[in-house]
């Protein structure tokens, strides 16, 4: 990549670092992207203390509704809880372990609060962590039994007031569903990412076409197994987003495909498949900080904390999930280019793996820069073929899981 072809990511956001250590704080596990975090995105926590409305100033306030979200499917991953209320009621909230025939559960105890007549007294949902909302008395609350192992977490919204509970379900359901495979095109809209003007490439969409190809080889050789792309054209996602998808949707892998270059003429190109880690290695270093859209020094000042955060158990799927994807796309791919070079499994701090939780790792299947590569990628038998190496990689690993 010659310095005239600057990232677009590389602007504007140089000073994200203090705003992300703040989000990993927060949530420990969403991924840093331009937008603020999202608490909404956090992993299910202990709930928290909230500050409640103060009594003064506050009319007897009414609950109106009580509506369940997102628990659609058998295998609904989560399920949302919107209590909606006329005025602003006093609430406490306690979360309950199970106990003899009682499910755990969370409580919300109102004051001073009254119902409508068209709150249901029961609502069964069995679906994403939630077994039923229900209200009961002598103090008036309402109860949200769940389902084993489910989390939730409460906040609440004003205007009109709302009180809303995230129920996280058990991943008990994964055992038995089809796995499911998330490829994420790298950059996209305003960051169109690296880019070889000669031969009219641009990184955001060779990455997509790449990763629309892998996945229908992968339906095509794996059909059980569902893929997603978390962008299906031309459009901004931050890094947060990518993975947050990834998360709710409960991935089993996690694949972000890119495309490399250099800014000093290679004499080499080659594939690389990235795991997440700390390094001192300097090329890695630029490229983590090209791939992030920060300088070397902030990638070097915030990695070992981010490192902390990153579990080992995922740790050590995500490097086999790269050493399969590193083989297999290597494999084929020298099928057309016969001299494609090995750069092998390498570890580097990409923000856009920080807080997967599934194995994930970052392909740069080749140099848009590096003249024999950048030529191969033009025609369509190339791409094909690093599209079905990757699709052959995932599915070498989903099948040795
Ligand atoms: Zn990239």
């Amino acid at each position: 990549m010659g310095s005239s072809r600057k990232h677009a990511c590389i602007q504007g956001r140089t000073n994200t670092s203090r705003l992300y250590l703040f989000g990993l704080l927060l949530v420990a596990a969403s991924c840093q992207g331009d937008s603020s975090p999202s608490p909404d995105r956090a992993l299910p926590e202990p709930l928290p203390e909230l500050p409640e409305p103060s009594k003064a100033d506050r009319d007897k306030a009414q609950l109106v509704r009580i509506d369940v979200y997102g628990a659609a499917t058998d295998d609904a991953a989560g399920a949302r809880v919107v209590l909606l209320f006329e005025g602003a009621p006093l609430f406490r909230q306690k979360q309950l372990p199970a106990n003899g025939m009682l499910p755990a559960r969370i409580a919300i105890e109102l004051e001073d609060v009254e119902w409508g007549a068209g709150v249901p007294v029961s609502q069964f949902v069995e679906r994403g962590g939630l077994r039923r909302v229900r209200l009961a008395t002598p103090n008036p609350r309402v109860v949200l039994d769940l389902q084993p192992g489910a989390t939730g977490r409460l906040f609440y919204l004003t205007d009109p007031y709302r009180i809303v509970v995230d129920v996280s379900a058990v991943s008990r359901l994964r055992q038995k569903r089809r796995p499911l495979v998330v490829l994420d095109p790298g950059h996209g809209g305003r960051e169109p990412g690296a880019a070889n003007e000669r031969h009219g490439l641009v990184e955001s969409q060779v990455a997509l076409d790449l990763a629309e190809l892998t996945a229908s080889r992968l339906s095509a050789i794996m059909p059980r197994v569902r893929v997603m792309l978390t962008r299906s054209t031309d459009v901004d996602l931050s890094l947060e987003e990518r993975c947050a998808l990834a998360n709710a949707m409960e991935a089993d892998a996690f694949v972000s495909i890119h495309l490399n270059a250099s800014s000093e003429p290679v004499r080499k190109g080659g594939v690389t498949t990235f795991v997440l880690d700390t390094t001192n290695n300097r090329q890695a270093l630029r490229l983590a900080a090209r791939e992030n859209g920060t300088r070397v020094a902030e990638v070097t000042g915030i990695q070992s904390l981010l490192a902390k955060h990153h579990r080992r158990t995922q740790a050590k799927g995500s490097r086999t999930l790269a050493g399969k994807i590193q083989r297999h796309t290597l494999k084929r791919g020298r099928s057309v280019l016969p001299k494609l070079s090995d750069r092998g499994v390498r570890q580097a701090m990409f923000y856009v793996l920080v807080g997967a939780r599934m194995p994930s790792v970052l392909l740069e299947a080749s140099f848009l820069t590096y003249e024999p590569e950048a030529r191969a990628l033009t025609h369509r038998n190339y791409r094909r073929a690093l599209a079905d190496g990757i699709a052959s990689g995932i599915a070498s690993y989903l099948l040795g899981r």
